[in-house]
């Protein structure tokens, strides 16, 4: 018998977010059923409830930065038993077969990986998220959480975390590496923390100065404002590494000015609308304009041993069930210091 569970839901676009019941599938042989503790408001849950990239299934569960506990492990599970301190990140499933899969690069599953929420399980019914007490997925796309980081402030790290942990070591963030990070908002924020961890030199691009001091202490060394024109003409060819966390459309030929040579300036927000990139901005300076999408499992794995090895964890704002709809509108208007995390228990 399939378990019921509490859940908030999303019902259509133009509708908030609201109490539901959903259904939990029968545990598995490969299966662990979660107690969900926490789980985070990433800028995509909010891009999906509202419809902005189109294709959302309604209704739909959202919450891919899940944190909890074990309760209970089907027959054939190995490496989790209950009790243990676990996360689930942005998909559940992939084909496992694929070179991507192979390569432990899921989340570039070449038949799709399978999206915690607003996707089809395998099992044929739709997936839902985070934002409910209990989820049930296949060991191999679990987490372990390390002792040292409190579930509130962990949940964040399976979305935010791992996609700016990714391109920090795919692109080789580390000493004697400018890097910027473009938003200081849920992605931007741990990217500081990380990329500052990594040993590089970091620079934060923020609309204003208003978030300067949180962003020097998070680690950044340097912090400018992209609301002043200065700013472009003062950072021309100067990073190594630039990654964009904006979820709204930029003039981006202005951000690639700031590359020095053989610079990269990684797109991470996904704008509802395509982005013009001026070729001169490109070849002017041999400059890469790149792309990158969470991070498979084994190095999701690996991101939380470095963030419990370097005292990292989100900085967050714990919040009631019922105040969901009210911190969408805040992180839209980019007033979230720095990530929401639903406690819950309150659901
Ligand atoms: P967020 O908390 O809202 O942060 C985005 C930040 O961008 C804001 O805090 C703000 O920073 C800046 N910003 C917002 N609107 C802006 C505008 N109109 N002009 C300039 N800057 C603006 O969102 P998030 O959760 O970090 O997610 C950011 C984006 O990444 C979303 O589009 C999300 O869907 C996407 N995402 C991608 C991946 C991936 O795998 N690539 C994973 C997760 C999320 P300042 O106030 O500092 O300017
Ligand atoms: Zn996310």
């Amino acid at each position: 018998m399939p378990t019921t569970v509490n859940a908030y839901i999303a019902p259509a676009a133009d509708r908030p977010l609201e109490p539901t019941t959903i259904e939990r599938r029968d545990l598995g042989p490969n299966d662990v059923s979660i107690d969900i503790a926490f789980a985070g408001i990433c800028h995509s849950d909010i891009h999906t409830a509202r419809d902005e990239w189109g294709g959302t299934r309604f209704p739909v569960v959202p919450g891919h930065e899940i944190a909890g506990t074990v309760a209970a492990v089907g027959d054939a599970v190995t490496r989790y038993a209950v009790g243990d301190r676990v996360g689930v990140g942005c998909f559940v499933d992939s084909c496992r077969e694929c070179e991507p899969c192979r390569l432990g690069e899921e989340q570039y599953c070449e038949r799709g990986n399978v999206g915690t929420y607003n996707a089809v399980g395998r099992d044929g019914t739709p997936t839902h998220g985070g934002y409910s007490t209990s989820i049930v997925v296949d060991e191999n796309y679990v987490l372990r959480i390390p002792d040292g980081i409190a579930l509130d402030e962990a949940a964040p790290l399976l979305c935010a975390g791992i996609t700016l942990y990714s391109p920090l070591r795919h692109w080789g963030a580390g000493p004697g590496k400018k890097v910027a990070i473009v938003g200081l908002g849920g992605l931007g924020h741990v990217g500081v923390k990380i990329a500052h961890a990594l040993g590089a030199e970091v620079t934060v691009l923020s609309q204003s100065l208003k978030k300067m001091e949180d962003g020097l202490r998070l680690g950044a060394d340097h912090y400018h404002a992209t609301g002043d024109p200065q700013t472009f003409r003062e950072l021309r060819n100067t990073f190594d590494l630039i990654l964009n966390t904006v979820s709204a459309n930029l003039p981006i030929g202005r951000y690639l000015g700031m590359l020095a040579l053989d610079g990269t300036l990684v797109e991470l927000g996904l704008p509802e609308h395509p982005i013009d990139v001026p070729a001169g901005a490109l070849i002017g300076k041999r400059r890469s304009f790149a792309g990158s999408m969470i991070g498979g499992i084994a190095q999701t794995q690996e991101m939380l041993d470095f963030c419990a090895e370097h005292g990292i964890g989100a900085e967050i704002e714990v919040i009631s069930a019922d105040r969901i709809n009210e911190a969408y509108d805040r992180v839209v208007a980019s007033d979230v210091r720095y990530r929401f995390v639903i406690d819950t228990s309150t659901l």
